[in-house]
């Protein structure tokens, strides 16, 4: 499968224009996606969702026998060569299939367990003996997967990990600590865990439950989630053979992080099916609840509410396919670990900005799910509650969305200074245009479909460039310690990729003329037109967290010139969103 995505470099889509041919969505799936996604559709509709009361009494039996289902699927072995038993697909393929397991939140944490955070690594950083041994045997479901690097003193400071590894005599090594939180512990067969070399030297080993010391703590009682096991990972002299070192010693921050690089773009697919799916929930409880008199979605206030939950949903869809696109371009359907290693971590800003940005969007739609249900969203008769809470785990693992936030400026502000990006350069330039205000606008083809919402998403790239060239002239290589400042940056580089992402795809469809191209349209530029007042707020707070006095007033002024959005009619066009989205039952794009 091909994607037709041109390569570019992680993080050029801010300094370079991207033709709207260019950026892979829905429109180019190919018929082999279409069909994995219709196989994870059918099972989850017929399988996992009729499964889900039995798998919150916390039943392993039956969440290991579906899992050997998905494998039977084909779902486990998408990432994997055709070596190990694997089908060697895309990540367009991965994504479709996690979209759809967005409704069956609690299996699709068990699943991501094994494909993304057990599987994945391996296949990344395994020695082709490693491989052998585990690969068939996950891709077929027969063992279950789980990744343990968290621990009671060491969440987000990961690499702060206390379990100890001891090299024994004869090569094999003894582990000891207590790994916390870790999804499928309860019944995992292999663990990729964390430990130090002597204290000392941070390293992942592939441990499997059947060693002498390895057992799992109580499953943990959650918020959401109740249908996935979560428990701590207790080693007590546990022994690992000495070919179970996963990647090298002292390098294991390279399998931690270059997994969650995955995990955290998958993450943000996932997002974008679940609000596709819960829209469809929200419109047709709107459109059969009645309140005086009439159904509650003839009500402004909900219309509102269902045209800015398929906006944003809409931004999210089109900022996660772009983002697959680029890493299978990237790819070239290289299965090669080192390959992937390398490309996951060229992605890694997108694959925060989308964590970030699907989390956060899930969780708006979710609430506003809730609301419309009213006093049943509020019991347990109608899903709403159980979506609610499932959800709000999302923005707290694959690292938590404050250390994501940090992560997305602190690499671009990393690229840069490296003279990656040519960013300094354009920073620099921007800096002397402002200073000359007659100089004219880039002009994008004022009679293209959006050309409009295309230069205001231009003016967004020079905001970024603004505020993060502010940042970094200002702190230096203290701008770790401005964490709001990078928080203000974090928000207005992502509103910015959803935003062109969002216009990039209604463009593609308008010039291929797809039916939904002008609902597309309307969708974009609602998006477009908020995020300019939210990216607003943020760069204003921003610089004057930054500056004061003469400096501040002149750079409000240069925002103000670079930032001339004129407000449209976003009332009238979420309400064509609703009003389509109410006559189709669902999602409209
Ligand atoms: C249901 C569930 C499943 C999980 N599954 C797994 C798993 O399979 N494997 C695994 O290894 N782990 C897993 N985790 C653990 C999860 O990854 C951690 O909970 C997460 O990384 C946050 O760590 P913490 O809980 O220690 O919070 P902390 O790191 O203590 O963070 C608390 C708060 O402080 C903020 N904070 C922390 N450091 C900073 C900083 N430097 N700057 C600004 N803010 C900061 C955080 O953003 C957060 O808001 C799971 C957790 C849950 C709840």
């Amino acid at each position: 499968m091909t994607t037709s995505t041109q390569i570019r470099k992680g993080g050029s889509w801010l300094l370079e224009d991207t033709a709207p041919a260019d950026v892979f969505t829905p429109a180019k799936l190919t018929n082999e996606h279409q069909l994995m996604a219709q196989t994870a559709q059918e099972f989850v509709d017929n399988e996992l969702l009729p499964a889900t009361d039995r798998l919150e009494t916390k039943d392993w039996d039956l969440a290991r026998s579906l899992m050997r289902r998905a494998a039977d699927l084909g779902l486990f072995g998408i990432a994997v060569p055709e070596q190990y038993g694997g089908l060697d697909l895309d990540k367009a393929s991965s994504l479709v299939v996690v979209e759809r397991l967005a409704r069956a939140a609690s299996f699709a944490t068990t699943f991501g367990g094994q494909a993304n955070l057990c599987i994945l690594p391996l296949v990344m950083f395994g020695t082709d003996a490693q491989k052998a041994k585990y690969l068939p045997r996950l891709v077929a479901g027969e063992i279950i997967g789980a990744y343990a690097l968290s621990e009671s003193g060491s969440g987000s400071d990961a690499l702060a990990a206390k379990t100890r590894a001891v090299k024994q005599p004869g090569g094999s090594w003894l582990l000891n600590g207590e790994k916390m939180w870790i999804s499928n512990g309860g019944f995992a067969d292999l663990i990729v865990v964390f430990a130090k070399v002597d204290g000392e030297q941070f390293t992942a080993f592939l441990v499997e439950r059947a060693f002498p010391g390895v057992s799992s703590g109580k499953e943990e009682h959650k918020l959401g989630l109740h249908g996935s096991s979560t428990t701590p990972i207790i080693l007590q002299d546990a022994r690992v053979p000495a070919e179970n070192v996963l990647g090298e010693i002292g390098k294991g921050h390279k399998v931690a992080l270059n997994t969650l690089n995955y995990g955290r773009f998958s993450l943000g697919a996932m997002c974008a099916g679940g609000c596709r799916a819960v829209i469809a929930d929200s419109v047709k409880y709107a459109a059969q609840r009645r309140q005086f008199g009439q159904p509650i979605a003839s009500f402004g206030a909900i219309k509102h509410k269902l045209g800015e939950m398929i906006a944003r949903t809409y931004a999210i869809e089109s900022l996660s396919y772009r983002t697959a696109g680029l890493i299978d371009a990237a790819l070239a359907g290289s299965h090669d670990g080192a390959t992937l290693a390398r490309v996951f971590e060229q992605y890694a800003i997108e694959s925060s900005i989308a964590k970030v940005v699907g989390t956060e969007i899930l969780d708006y739609v979710l609430d506003e799910n809730v609301q419309i249900h009213g006093g049943n969203g509020f019991v347990k008769d109608y899903p709403a509650e159980r979506y609610y809470r499932d959800a709000r785990v999302n923005r707290i693992f694959e690292g938590t969305n404050e250390i994501n936030r940090m992560l997305i400026p602190g690499m671009l502000a990393r690229r840069a200074v490296k003279g990656e990006l040519g960013l300094i350069a354009a920073a620099k330039k921007l800096q002397d245009e402002l200073l000359t205000p007659s100089t004219p606008s880039a002009s994008f083809g004022d009679s293209a479909p959006l050309a409009e919402e295309l230069r205001t998403v231009a003016a967004f790239k020079k905001v970024v460039l603004m505020t993060l060239g502010t940042a970094m002239q200002t702190y230096g290589e203290k701008l770790a310690d401005q964490q709001e400042v990078l928080g203000y940056v974090a928000d207005i580089i992502s509103e910015t990729y959803a935003s062109e992402s969002a216009v990039l795809r209604a463009q593609q469809a308008a010039a291929g003329g797809e039916q939904s191209a002008s609902l597309q349209e309307v969708a974009a530029r609602v998006y477009v037109n908020d995020a300019a007042q939210r990216l607003e707020a943020a760069a204003r707070s921003a610089l004057a967290g930054m500056s004061e006095g003469d400096t501040l007033r002149t750079l409000l002024a240069a925002l103000r010139r670079v930032l001339k959005v004129a407000p449209i009619n976003t009332i009238a066009l979420r309400r064509v969103l609703a009003d389509a989205a109410i006559q189709k039952g669902g999602y409209i794009l």
